[in-house]
């Protein structure tokens, strides 16, 4: 992908579901989506971790969120395939989606999902760097890096 993509803020649905392109939901759940991506381990962020798990063939997070998820909910987590730990900047494929987990300064493992659809769009949200402190609603991409933030809006 060249340079000049953007990417633009997620829809979220009215229980707070993030959806990012046509398969992803984040940090929520939502029946019409097939993957779940678990931005970080802070507890309004995994209120539907279990129905995520029984619904989702993939459900992503990073390894150090998928460590902490089995220390906090017990080791039956580990043997569940379903929970994928995706290392930070590496592209899970679903589909004809491309799903990528960004670090984030927010705490251990978090991260910032971008999803790349099958037209080049670019959908992502997630937890912000701290340094910032803002949320980050459009990104300019660059080899399918977020290279910098295009826009930005103060949370309240
Ligand atoms: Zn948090």
């Amino acid at each position: 992908m060249d340079a000049g993509y953007t990417a633009d803020v997620a829809k979220i649905t009215s229980r707070g579901a993030i959806l990012l392109g046509k398969y992803v939901v984040c940090d929520g759940f939502d029946d019409n989506r097939e993957v779940g991506v678990i931005t970080h381990i802070h507890k309004d962020h995994i209120g539907y971790l279990d129905r995520c798990i029984s619904n989702y063939y993939h459900v992503l997070c990073t390894p150090p969120t998928r460590e902490m998820l089995i220390c906090l909910y017990g080791e039956w987590l580990e043997r569940r395939r379903n929970l994928i730990p995706l290392p930070f900047n590496t592209t899970y494929t679903y589909k004809e989606e491309q799903i990528t987990l960004y670090p984030t300064e927010h705490i251990l493992g978090s991260c910032q999902a971008l999803v790349i659809d099958e037209f080049g769009n670019s959908k992502t949200e997630g937890i912000l760097p701290v340094k910032y402190n803002k949320t980050i609603v459009k990104y300019k991409i660059k080899n399918n890096k977020i290279v910098e933030p295009m826009v930005r809006m103060v949370l309240g």
